[in-house]
């Protein structure tokens, strides 16, 4: 196993003394200090981010990270690998959670063993992807995925015109799998056995100074990476980290960049963004560096009428309470709220031109839903549910006979209430709409019976003879309690 040299003396960094961190120096390939390396090293003390060969190592009297805060799973597969001669550490956002004191959500393992050499270690461990290639390992309910160091493809088809890298799949050496990584926070490696940080790129001090800084040249690594701009953006946010000044410089001018980003992706991070319980303060933050032009790309225009506005802002901040609560919420109703306004305005248009409301409902959903497609993909499981959502909302507006019965044993009855209330609160609609279907969920069937309102709604012909068919009337029932489905 290799491990620090037994003689490093952990050393208290003198610039921070009266932090809790402190430095071991260890020299990665053991080979001799020549002056060279010396010189490297003592310039990218002075620049932070920039990176080194050798790693500064911060042994638990530096640092407050301990192997109880880790996953038995992650740590068992951490220790095998070890046992088995090699390298491995916990390592990116679960090493950067733990410094900074929050939970990490998962614990992912970098290594210098090969998938190859990983795989035959564990019982049950599956070697995945086909370009780029990890390991899961299956223990118990976790899965922990072990992927090898990796280092930066050369040559030209490594990336696109616009500097976009293509691949990211060459197996490199731990100094090389660090400056690959996107910020110094990100690029730590926890040891759970020796209960030591080893830090390539200062990330430790920027933990400290809570600051979100790229490694390497900015311009170079958004370039390389647009996503970069959105996670620095979602990190600062989640994280309470201030982004430092020349991560933050370039990215007004970079954000076109974004449009080169694969929907797909883009879908991924904005999900994550949205459901990072920080949505309101990310959102904010994307429109601050003009990144949200890219992505959904009306924004603004909603965000300039002050009922846009109040009913985006009103559904974030549900969502990130409910984050933050440990309540289930769902990415598509949240792209539902977000896109509302795109829907009403296109609705409103068609309506004007004396088309007849339903129809044009669904005609105005598919044209929002089409544009946005466009520039950042919601996958199709989603569209339905945000469809459903929406068509939901005029039948809310009927309140006499069986329909609201009917209404209310509908499967997405929840979420579209959620949404209806959403309306009211914001002064979309009568708020004594969304305060009627709340009373009238909690109510028992005598207490709705006398909710309901004269019948005002157009006259149904040879409606009721096909609606009869297919469903029960509604008897609403001895519960008075509304559905427990969540949206
Ligand atoms: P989260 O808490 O949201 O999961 P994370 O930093 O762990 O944040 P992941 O997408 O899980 O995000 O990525 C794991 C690690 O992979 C990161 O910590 C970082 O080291 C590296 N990484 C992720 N995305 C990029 C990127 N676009 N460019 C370079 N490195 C990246
Ligand atoms: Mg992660």
């Amino acid at each position: 196993m290799r491990r620090p040299a037994a003689g490093a003396v952990a050393r208290l960094d003198r610039r921070s003394a009266r932090a809790r961190f402190g430095a071991q120096k260890h020299d990665d390939h053991g080979s001799p200090r020549d002056f060279e390396k010396l010189i490297r090293r003592f310039l990218a003390r002075l620049i932070p981010g920039r990176p080194v060969t050798s790693p500064r190592l911060f042994g638990p009297d530096a640092h407050a990270v301990r192997r109880s805060q880790i996953s038995r799973a992650a740590l068992d597969v951490t220790r095998k690998l070890q046992q088995a001669g090699f390298k491995a550490f916990i390592v990116g956002g679960a090493v950067r959670d733990l410094l900074l004191g929050f939970q990490p959500k998962d614990f992912d393992i970098a290594t210098d063993a090969t998938p190859e050499q990983v795989k035959p270690l564990f019982r049950r461990a599956f070697i995945i992807g086909r370009r780029f290639r990890l390991v899961h390992v299956l223990a118990g309910s976790d899965t922990i995925e072990v992927s090898t160091f990796r280092g930066r493809q050369a040559g030209e088809d490594a990336s696109d015109e616009h500097g976009r890298l293509l691949s990211d799949n060459v197996f490199g050496s731990q100094a090389q799998d660090a400056v690959r990584r996107d910020f110094t926070i990100n690029a730590l490696y926890f040891d759970p056995v020796a209960e030591t940080v080893w830090d390539y790129v200062g990330g430790v001090a920027d933990v400290k100074a809570k600051k979100l800084r790229l490694i390497g040249d900015p311009v170079t690594r958004y370039r390389e990476d647009p996503v970069r701009m959105l996670r620095a953006v979602r990190l600062a946010a989640k994280l309470g980290l201030r982004i430092e000044k020349k991560t933050a410089a370039p990215i007004p001018t970079l954000a076109p960049l974004i449009q080169n980003v694969p929907p797909a992706r883009l879908f991924d991070e904005m999900e994550k963004l949205l459901l990072s319980g920080h949505a309101v303060e990310s959102l904010r933050s994307l429109r601050q560096h003009g990144l949200h032009d890219g992505l959904l790309p009306l924004l603004d225009v909603i965000l300039e009428q002050p009922l846009g506005q109040r009913f985006i802002e009103l559904a974030l901040a549900n969502t990130d309470e409910r984050v933050r609560l440990g309540k289930p919420v769902t990415p598509a109703f949240l792209f539902a709220t977000l896109l509302w306004h795109e829907v009403l305005a296109s609705w409103n248009a068609a309506k004007a031109k004396g088309e007849r409301p339903i129809p044009a409902l669904f005609a105005a959903m598919d044209r929002v839903l089409e544009q946005q497609a466009a520039r950042l993909a919601i996958p199709r499981r989603f569209e339905a549910v945000i469809k459903e959502t929406w068509a939901l909302q005029p039948r809310f507006e009927q309140r006499s006979g069986q329909r609201p019965f009917r209404l209310l044993e509908h499967p997405r009855f929840r979420s579209g209430y959620d949404f209806l209330w959403l309306r009211g609160h914001s002064g979309e609609i009568p708020v004594e709409i969304a305060d009627w279907w709340e009373r009238f969920q909690r109510a028992d069937t005598a207490e709705r019976e006398a909710m309901l309102r004269p019948d005002e709604g157009p006259k149904k012909k040879r409606r009721r003879s096909r609606s009869r068919g297919r469903r029960r009337p509604a008897e609403s029932g001895n519960s008075g309690s509304p559905s427990l489905s969540e949206h």
